[in-house]
């Protein structure tokens, strides 16, 4: 077997040759005429003229060899129910959703919003997107109407799906109300509704003409079979929007054949997933993990998958393990924040089940600080591989890769770059290379691998521009987190570069959290940071200047409009984004060009330095926020 540093080297000196090998781990409709076609920097286009489906290497391919094992297993600690699908009946059931779709005049290309829980259909739902050549866009439950209505009106979906209802600790979840919500915000609203009823809102209201019953609707196309709409490699799969610095999210385009080579790829050389093992991924679809670890990837590797509706402690902390031990799982992928969480329960929840069928688990999506690392590992006795990637990989981008060298871990550390990236750590102001032991951006030098985002969903300078002109002089892919690297060649993240927090592994940007405070009446401004907390990561802070002050010169009306604030922030937002407090102050520290200087503010709100301030406009301002805190 290749050694780590070997496989990494060939991956970017004979980027081509190696793709090309990588390449054969899927089917090719037709197989490509060209590897790469990097004329057009910094797009890069794979497997160029290369036919391929990403439905029929997750299922059709399958069905020869394992057409009777399952595929799909389906736990629901919410509403007490399981469901299990083998190889062929998935098929079967994706083969009826993509009919369905198909009469309801879903179309190649076309963009279908999915805004459901974690329910089998979901999983049924993407695929049968995949299956017609539609392009699925996910919209992950806890996003409020606003947000999904930004969405809706990016994407332009000719459908949507959506169900009655979800389900989060024991607590009904209304989503298909809150489609009505955003229908009724969004500009560019699909003439058509479909809804798959659980059961759990029986008030719910009905839009007649545009509302449709999936279970009714799905009963004309019980024995339906539909070929594969084979899309050329570089067409687009899907479209998943994530925050950044603007308060616009942007929509992440992912291709079809680099991603199903990327996927199958990192199975074999990083997950260690085979065919006929399992799998469980605790992410949600609403995420890239879910995306890329609970559906395409151990699906395309024959594998069986495990969905999961419910939180790791109900009904109680040992539940994630009786699901191993019961279902034999082979490969886990979970967050740092849900071990954070375990962790406060008794320890001996992981001693009660047998855990031992597990090759590795893999935590990703934040920073996995070195004691959690360290306990998790301890705890369960099995190798735990903190690994690092975005929304905008698709596939991990810094990693041990167990499948091709089992390289010694180190607790805190996602080890190294994966192959086909090539990791450069820059001077912020430099873009010059830092030394091993040195704080620098991590960046990669294009062309992105196979699986990374094609471009911006209809804006490809916004994909330019807010990717590659970090630095100056060089077209180079910033991923605005900080990195060190150590002298062993270990790197580890320190943080964003940019306004982006990080909350329990979901991305937030701060400008869209401010936009959110600001739509209360009586905000003028604002300026939201992420701040440190030991079970999160980090929560929202955010700092008010009221238009009528007249209301707070009680502590009980300071608090009034604070509530007031957080419930603006759910309804324009969702609870995920909610600050964790409201300060109030008469003005915000600006730079003399009127920046705020939010760095200055996280610094005091987390007791640290504020650091330079000789721009500041009015020193006052900060004194402000230090009461603020003090308080
Ligand atoms: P998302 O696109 O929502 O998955 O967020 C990606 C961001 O999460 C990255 O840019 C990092 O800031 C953070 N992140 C993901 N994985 C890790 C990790 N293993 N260690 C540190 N930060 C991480």
């Amino acid at each position: 077997m290749a050694s780590y540093a070997e496989f990494h080297r060939r991956s970017i000196q004979d980027r081509e040759g190696f793709w090309a090998e990588q390449a054969k781990l899927i089917h090719w409709h037709q197989p490509c005429s060209e590897v790469l076609d990097y004329s057009r920097p910094p797009f890069a286009r794979w497997f160029v003229g290369g036919e391929t489906s990403l439905c029929y290497n997750a299922l059709d391919r399958h069905i020869a060899a394992r057409g009777d094992q399952n595929a799909l297993v389906w736990i629901s600690t919410e509403v007490g129910e399981s469901r299990t699908f083998t190889y062929k009946q998935l098929l079967a059931e994706v083969n009826r959703a993509a009919a369905m779709l198909q009469s309801l005049g879903v179309k190649k290309g076309e963009r279908v919003i999915l805004y459901l829980p974690m329910i089998p259909e979901a999983c049924f739902a993407i695929l049968a997107c995949a299956r017609l050549g539609a392009v699925h866009s996910v919209v992950f439950g806890g996003f409020a109407a606003a947000s999904l209505a930004a969405r809706i009106d990016d994407a332009r979906p000719a459908l949507m799906i959506t169900a009655d209802g979800g389900s989060r600790m024991g607590k009904t979840v209304l989503y298909k109300s809150l489609v009505d919500e955003a229908l009724k915000l969004a500009r560019h609203p699909p003439q058509k509704l479909l809804i798959f009823k659980r059961g759990l809102d029986y008030a719910m209201p009905v839009v007649q003409g545009r509302d449709l019953d999936w279970k009714a609707l799905q009963k004309d196309f019980a024995n339906a079979e539909l070929a594969c709409a084979w899309l050329e490699s570089n067409e687009p799969s899907y479209i998943l929007y994530t925050s950044g610095t603007t308060g616009q999210p942007k929509g992440v385009q992912r291709d079809v054949g680099g991603y199903a080579v990327a996927l199958a790829a990192s199975m074999r050389n990083i997950f260690c997933g085979e065919a006929g093992e399992t799998m469980f991924t605790t992410s949600d679809i609403g995420w890239v993990v879910g995306h890329s670890y609970i559906i395409y990837a151990p699906l395309i590797a024959g594998m069986t998958t495990i969905m999961y509706e419910g939180v790791p402690i109900r009904p109680d902390a040992g539940i994630w393990w009786k699901i191993v031990q019961d279902h034999q799982v082979d490969v886990m992928f979970s967050a740092p924040t849900a071990i954070r969480v375990l962790k406060k329960h008794d320890p001996a929840y992981l001693k009660k089940y047998d855990v031992s069928s597990l090759k590795h688990l893999f935590l990703a999506g934040e920073p996995l600080d070195e004691p959690t690392h360290v306990w998790i590992t301890e705890s369960l006795g099995r190798p735990v591989i903190d690994h690092y990637w975005q929304t905008e990989t698709g596939w991990p981008l810094l990693s041990a890769q167990p499948g091709v060298e089992k390289t010694r871990l180190k607790m805190g550390s996602p080890s190294f770059p994966v192959y086909g990236y090539d990791v450069r750590l820059l001077h912020e102001a430099t873009g010059q290379p830092v030394p091993d032991g040195e704080k620098g951006v991590v960046t990669i030098a294009p062309p992105l691998p196979p699986g990374c985002m094609s471009t911006v969903w209809g804006d490809d300078e916004r994909f330019v521009e807010t990717y590659f002109k970090d630095f100056k002089d060089q077209l180079i892919y910033s991923t605005f987190d900080w990195g060190i690297r150590d002298k062993d060649g270990y790197y580890f993240i320190l943080g964003r570069t940019d306004d982006v927090i990080n909350v329990a592994g979901h991305r937030l940007g701060t400008r869209e959290i401010e936009e959110a405070v600001s739509m209360h009446p009586n905000i003028a401004e604002c300026a939201v940071v992420g701040v440190a907390d030991s079970l999160k990561g980090q929560l929202p802070l955010a700092f008010a200047v009221a238009k009528d002050v007249s209301k707070l010169s009680s502590a009980e009306g300071k608090r009034r409009l604070e509530k007031e604030v957080m419930a603006t922030v759910d309804k324009h937002l969702g609870a995920i984004a909610r600050p964790k407090a409201v300060h109030f102050v008469t003005l915000l520290p600006k730079t003399r060009s009127g920046k705020t200087l939010r760095r200055s503010i996280q610094a005091l709100a987390e007791g640290r330095d504020p650091g330079d301030l000789t721009t500041i406009e009015d020193p006052n301002a900060l004194e402000q926020i230090k009461q603020a805190l003090h308080a």
